[in-house]
């Protein structure tokens, strides 16, 4: 299905990130910035199928996009695209803009939203003065995270702290593989999604097999 932003959005919030999986910190994150920012939507945006991250083989695309949808379905100002997973090779946030733009249009200011670590780095991204240009950035991180301007002028880039962003995936996948509960970090129909499909289990390459249920 393609979705289509309702018309009268002048003000888009563009959550990246790799979802895997979208946790609760993510929502709070996404209510939170579009509330400061009065923002019309947040758009969640789930990487493409990356290069094996340092740590961890990530999830496909295609769970990491339907746990998205799951979690936001609840809420009328998120939508959740496919722009990133439908292109293929690594996902770079200037093409993720462009496309945006194609299909929305120039009337829209937009705001791309992501993890203050992801965004110290930005300097390191492909055409990153395009990316400043084409939409202020708000880089979300959790508490006790020194949260630092990267080397943006000021008005190109505002950082937050969000104190539900305790939560992390890493820490999601962790529990999961260990059979711990990973309820109220996660919404409900996350947890099914992650035990009907048996994701994270090879988190742990000795996972306790006699530990059942997540939830
Ligand atoms: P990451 O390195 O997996 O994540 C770094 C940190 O940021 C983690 O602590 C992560 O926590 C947090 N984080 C990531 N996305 C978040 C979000 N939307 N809200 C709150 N916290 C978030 O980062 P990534 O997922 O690969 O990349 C994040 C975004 O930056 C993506 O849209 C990606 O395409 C873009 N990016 C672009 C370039 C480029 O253009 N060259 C390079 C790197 C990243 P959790 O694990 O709990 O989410």
């Amino acid at each position: 299905m393609v979705y289509t932003l309702d018309p009268r959005t002048k003000r888009l919030g563009i959550m990246g990130g790799t979802f895997d999986p979208i946790h609760n910190g993510h929502l709070v994150a996404a209510s939170e910035v579009a509330h400061r920012f009065a923002l019309d939507q947040v758009l969640f945006v789930p990487t493409g199928q990356p290069w094996q991250k340092e740590d961890h083989k990530v999830s496909e695309a295609e769970h990491r996009y339907l746990m998205t949808v799951i979690a936001t379905a609840a809420d009328a100002r998120f939508e959740v695209s496919r722009v990133d997973i439908e292109r293929p090779g690594p996902t770079f946030t200037v093409d993720t803009l462009t496309d945006l733009r194609k299909q929305y249009g120039e009337d829209l200011e937009m705001f791309f939203i992501t993890g203050a670590d992801a965004l110290s780095n930005i300097l390191t991204w492909r055409d990153h003065e395009q990316v400043v240009e084409m939409a202020h950035l708000v880089g979300v991180t959790r508490p006790g995270h020194n949260l630092q301007n990267p080397g943006l002028p000021s008005e190109a880039i505002t950082l937050i702290e969000i104190p539900a962003l305790a939560i992390s995936s890493t820490d999601v996948r962790a529990r999961v593989a260990r059979g711990e509960p990973i309820r109220y970090l996660v919404p409900d129909g996350v947890a099914f999604h992650i035990q009907k499909h048996n994701l994270y289990l090879d988190a742990n390459p000795n996972p306790d097999p006699t530990i059942v249920g997540i939830l």
